[in-house]
């Protein structure tokens, strides 16, 4: 299908961005089009006005300053397919991450700000920033605002960015260097998005849990933040990582994982998945996923001491 009649307009810099925006009555931005343009194939959209933001160089390039990434809204998914794109475990944890986003194709042109544009509950860099306390950044005709991500999510593909903002840049807060991190994804096939994914960090000191993060990836109507499993994990002893993350039952991940599944998320029911197989496949996803969290924990702790372990179990 093509697309309806729509103006096509190249901003030079973030003001004529917010401008055309302004002055449009139903105008998009263009980051990647990887999302929009199929949208607007499928006619489900149809803007008056598409604004290209790909052509002003400061929505380029990423830096880090006190302990903050700062990811430009141009920045491409697959750049943080190299784990070494960003710095510590913050980069190992994008890098598990970003290879289940469809595929190199959509990764060599989607990028990570668009994300934030589309807001499906099935992104994976949304759950991770609610999870981590990211910051998004937008600029609108009075100026820039920033807005924490739990609160810019606020349903099904809906945030709280006005029509004539632009999202300047994303703020994630580093990790510190013996932060364990993990992310699991299931899906019904390779190409669908993720029925249930989970992105998850630990800290732990002398064998004790002294924080985790949580976030679930198509969980509910929005990227979630699983405080209730959190919390249970606090003061908790992390016990062995058993091989294969087959965990004992009363293992503090497996709780984690059921409170997870029955108080954090509210899952959707979807052809293929009702709601009590999505419980028990978040229930699982989760426990696997600390697991795979504890086990990179280790593994750092171990090579820093100079030993070395394989990380999955
Ligand atoms: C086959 C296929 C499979 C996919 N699988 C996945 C997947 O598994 N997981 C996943 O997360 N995504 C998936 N995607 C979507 C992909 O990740 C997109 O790249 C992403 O959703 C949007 O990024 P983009 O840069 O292409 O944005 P665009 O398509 O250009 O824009 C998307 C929306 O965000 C808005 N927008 C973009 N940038 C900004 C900005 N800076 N400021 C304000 N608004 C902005 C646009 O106006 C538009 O409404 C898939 C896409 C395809 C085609």
């Amino acid at each position: 299908m093509k697309p309806a009649v729509f103006d096509y307009f190249t901003a030079r810099t973030v003001y004529e961005a917010v401008d055309a925006l302004s002055n449009a009555k139903d105008a998009k931005v263009l980051a990647g089009g990887q999302s929009l343009l199929l949208e607007m194939h499928l006619k489900r959209l149809s803007p008056d006005v598409v604004v290209d933001i790909n052509q002003i160089p400061e929505l380029g390039g990423m830096e880090v300053q006190d302990g903050v990434l700062r990811v430009g809204p141009l920045v491409r998914h697959r750049v943080f397919e190299n784990p070494r794109a960003v710095p510590g475990p913050l980069g190992e944890l994008f890098a598990r991450a970003v290879v289940n986003i469809a595929h190199p194709p959509v990764r060599n042109r989607g990028t990570m700000a668009g994300s934030f544009g589309w807001a499906h509950p099935a992104s994976e860099w949304c759950a991770l920033a609610v999870a981590l306390d990211t910051d998004i950044e937008l600029t609108g005709p009075g100026g820039i605002r920033q807005v924490g991500a739990c609160d810019f999510f606020t349903g099904s593909f809906r945030t709280v960015r006005q029509p004539h903002e632009v999202i300047t840049s994303l703020r994630w807060p580093l990790l510190s260097g013996d932060t364990g991190v993990g992310f699991i994804e299931h899906r019904r096939t390779h190409f669908c998005f993720a029925q249930v994914a989970v992105g998850a960090t630990l800290d732990i000191s002398d064998g004790m849990i002294e924080g985790a993060r949580i976030g679930l990836v198509n969980c509910a109507d929005r990227p979630v933040r699983a405080r209730a499993a959190e919390e249970v994990l606090a003061g908790v002893e992390a016990g062995e990582v058993p091989a294969g993350y087959k965990l004992p039952k009363g293992h503090p991940f497996a709780r984690a994982g059921r409170i997870a599944a029955d108080q954090d998320a509210s899952p959707i029911a979807e052809p293929y998945a009702d709601i009590e197989y999505r419980r028990h496949a978040i229930a699982t996803v989760v426990a696997r996923t600390l697991c795979q969290a504890a086990a990179d924990q280790r593994s750092r702790t171990d090579a820093e001491k100079g030993n070395w372990s394989i990380t999955d179990g």
